[in-house]
């Protein structure tokens, strides 16, 4: 029975992810849900007044962009701090004494997102200390994996004139044993706790600051991969700052968060509750509502492809910086220690995010969550590996038999795909990224970024899981390339999939949350190479126009 809705939404051309029912022209809300869908508005809604008509002459709706895996946190951190995606250490150089002209004398200069096989090296401490003295400069690698610090954070740590061990990370040093600055996974902890804990008001602005470009691309979801603790964490309270935000009306897309394993803790309970570990009170995955929801336990077995720190079977190829031919990565905990971390999130009603991207991480993550199902059967519960980013053809098989999501990242070809192709080397470049692979073997396939890792446009993510090619041109393991049609399916049904919240999101259905981006034109209808250029017109959170460049 057709009733006045909050918005009607007419001369669509709806994408619906449905297959029940592909396409459609016009779409009615009511409180924040969608009313109905269809292509006659009459017969969705009588008596809407005019001004809630939204005519879109022909442009292209689909449900709201979810990206699967993203860093709100940091990213909206990363927005005030000075930019290193450059082609030269020259330029990364330059850009630091820019910034320290005009920051007091002993203050933080934090940069982020150099690529040393852009610059061609790391960014030395001693040409850090030339255009920076006085300050304590902080300057992150674009994979997240590794930064480099200057003479005086070195001087802070105490690690001025010698390196110290890290389990589970690197002081790199020269032949003299002298640190060079550079600081490898979880050697950044170091680094970090001389600015952490971050205060939450300026977390609650990232928060903030980060949703407000969020709408302008599209998302109205997005899973942030990771709070409350660990060498990523800001603040063990990362929560409550979305919590503030959203009170302060500054919470603009859906949020599941991740958490830290690190943050987890003897809890105390009783034996039979089976809860060996967890966060206070017995928070878990689902906790929350449909704003803001805690997802799955984020563990990180192994680190980077670029950086050569993922953990490996066979060495990686060659090694540019050392001439070691037998480097293989390296986990980044003992590896029963992370089994067993992941077998008890399972065993406590946690859904899995291991971070697993050398193919021995991978199989580390695979063992465990075959043995945790093994042990504790539950019925779907939805565990994810993300990136899965050097995976043999026997891993797609055995995370579909074991009904594990492979989260990866689409804008990785081009961003990062130089570098990783370098790293594996041609007998290797099969395994990358997979996609197409992890379709055919009837696995969902999710659309994400890692932003602020790389530009986490979601337009541009789907681009690249359509075209598949590195900056410099090169095909990018193309074999797994994907339709516009399952890319765009991937950002929006199969992020919600791997949330476990496809019940409420990630297709235009009746009863599904009123969440939608609106495109220029149509991605399955262009030719591959103009989907980048296509624009978000507008942006439509809980039934409300959140962002409009509608003329
Ligand atoms: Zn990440």
């Amino acid at each position: 029975m057709p009733h006045a809705p909050g918005l009607l939404i007419v001369n669509a051309n709806v994408l619906t992810m449905d297959p029940a029912r592909p396409r459609a022209t016009a779409v009615a809300v009511a409180g924040g849900r969608i009313a109905g869908v269809g292509d006659d508005p009459s017969q969705l809604a009588e008596g809407v007044r005019a001004e809630n008509v939204i005519d879109l002459k022909g442009a292209t709706l689909i449900p709201g962009f979810h990206d699967a895996h993203n860093h709100m946190l940091s990213f909206g951190l990363s927005l005030t701090e000075v930019d290193l995606r450059v082609d030269s250490l020259d330029e990364l150089y330059a850009r630091v004494a820019a910034r320290a002209a005009v920051t007091a004398p002993g203050e933080w200069i934090i940069g982020a997102g150099y690529d040393q096989t852009k610059t061609g090296a790391h960014p030395h401490r001693d040409a850090l200390d030339r255009v920076a003295p006085g300050h304590r400069v902080w300057l992150k690698h674009t994979s997240s994996h590794m930064c480099v610090v200057n003479s005086l954070v070195l001087r802070d740590l105490g690690i001025d004139e010698s390196a110290r061990h890290v389990d589970g990370g690197r002081v790199a040093t020269d032949a003299g044993g002298r640190p060079t600055g550079l600081m490898e996974e979880r050697a950044q902890e170091l680094v970090g706790n001389l600015t952490r804990p971050v205060p939450l008001s300026t977390l609650t602005d990232a928060v903030a600051t980060a949703g407000e470009a969020y709408l302008r691309e599209g998302l109205t979801s997005v899973t942030e991969a990771g709070v409350g603790g660990g060498w990523i964490g800001q603040s063990p309270v990362e929560l409550a700052a979305y919590v503030a935000a959203r009170e302060q009306g500054r919470l603009h897309v859906r949020a599941e968060l991740m958490v830290i394993s690190d943050a987890f803790h003897d809890l105390a309970a009783h034996p039979s509750d089976g809860i060996e570990a967890g966060i206070d009170l017995g928070l878990r995955t689902g906790f929350g509502d449909d704003w803001l929801r805690l997802g799955p336990m984020k563990v990180f077995t192994d680190g980077s492809l670029v950086g050569r720190t993922a953990a490996m079977s066979a060495p990686y190829d060659g090694d540019p910086g050392s001439g070691d031919l037998s480097n293989r990565g390296y986990l980044q905990a003992d590896a029963g220690y992370l089994a067993a971390t992941i077998i008890a999130a399972h065993r406590a009603g946690w859904r899995v995010a291991a971070h697993a991207i050398g193919d021995r991480a991978i199989d580390l993550a695979l063992d465990a969550f075959d043995a945790a199902a093994g042990k504790y059967p539950r019925r779907d519960p939805r565990h994810r590996i993300e990136h899965f980013a050097a995976a043999r053809p026997d891993q797609v098989a055995r995370a579909a038999a074991l009904g594990v999501i492979p989260v990866g990242q689409g804008r990785f070809a081009t961003e990062l795909g130089d570098g990783m192709l370098a790293s594996v080397g041609p007998g290797r470049h099969s395994w990358l990224y997979r996609q197409r692979s992890v379709l055919d073997a009837g696995v969902v396939l999710p659309g994400s970024s890692d932003r602020p890792v790389v530009t986490g446009t979601p337009l541009l993510g789907i681009h690249d899981m359509v075209n598949r090619r590195t900056a410099s041109g090169a095909p990018f393991n193309a074999g797994e390339a994907v339709t516009a049609e399952e890319a765009l399916r991937a950002y929006t049904w199969g992020s919600a999939y791997a949330s476990k919240a496809e019940h409420v999101k990630g297709s235009v259905e009746a009863g599904k949350l009123a969440d939608f981006t609106v495109l220029s034109e149509d991605p399955t209808a262009v030719s591959p190479g103009r989907i980048a250029g296509l624009e978000v017109i507008a942006t439509i959170v809980d039934g409300e126009l959140r962002f409009s460049a509608l003329g």
